[in-house]
């Protein structure tokens, strides 16, 4: 009959979403987190997707986006069903850490400022971190100096305004001129390393594979990083592990 059709439809919710982890719950189910396709940090329990015999088990694994099924409800939602629509496999264990740190730091932020990373987002990122490891990690850091309120100067000296730039400074907040270098603390000279910054720092997110990403160094993600994480919930531990890989 119409009516009950309709009561059974109005039940279930779908939505697309990609999966930040998934961690076992009592015997046999799973805990899942994930970022919506409206940037909301939703928390999903899936009954039986730890048994051997279970389908979505697979599924509900970091990094997949997947459409899914569930009765929404707070704090926690129930998973019903999926179907994957993309995945990701990274092959190199860097590539893994990064992609973890992203996604799980966008996760963390989502829930202290919701809709900040939707997970169409997190797909830009994980395929730039397939072309370049470093590019996203530096994109990252420049969309949380953004979402910090500190856009990092990269067009002329952040003191006085001429184009003859010389350095960054991060306490100064972007380029500086050789002379406005005297008294600031400059921690990137090489003019390679400028250009790069200003490509990524200006590129849009889907065009960023674009820069050049060879003069990169783990060091300079370094210092963007812990200059982020007094005021951004950055995934630190993943980070921890990503910084013990390199
Ligand atoms: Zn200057």
């Amino acid at each position: 009959m119409p009516i009950s059709i309709q009561i059974k439809v109005n039940m279930n919710n779908k939505l697309i979403a990609m999966i930040v982890s998934s961690t076992q719950y009592k015997e046999k189910d799973a805990l899942v987190r994930m970022i919506s396709e409206e940037g909301k940090a939703i928390t999903m329990i899936a009954k039986g997707a730890y048994a051997p015999t279970s389908k979505y088990g697979a599924y509900l694994q970091p990094f997949n986006v997947c459409a899914i099924e569930c009765h929404i409800k707070e704090p926690l939602s129930t998973f019903m069903s999926a179907s994957i629509l993309k995945t990701f496999s990274f092959t190199d264990i860097h590539q893994l850490a990064a992609a973890s740190f992203i996604v799980q730091s966008m996760d963390n932020i989502n829930q202290m400022e919701p809709q900040s990373f939707d997970c169409w987002k997190g797909v830009e990122y994980l395929n730039l971190i397939q072309h370049s490891m470093m590019a996203a990690l530096l994109k990252f850091c420049f969309n949380c100096f953004e979402m910090d309120g500190r856009q990092l100067m990269v067009d002329e000296c952040v003191d006085c305004g001429s184009l003859h730039v010389s350095g960054f400074s991060l306490s100064a907040g972007g380029f500086v001129c050789k002379s406005c270098s005297q008294h600031e603390k400059v921690d990137l000279h090489d003019i390679e390393v400028l250009k790069t910054l200003r490509c990524i720092s200006k590129a849009p997110l889907e065009l960023t594979y674009r820069c050049p990403s060879h003069v990169l160094s783990m060091g300079m993600i370094q210092l963007f990083v812990h200059d982020l994480k007094d005021s951004i919930p950055l995934a630190m531990k993943s980070w921890k592990f990503m910084d013990d890989l390199v």
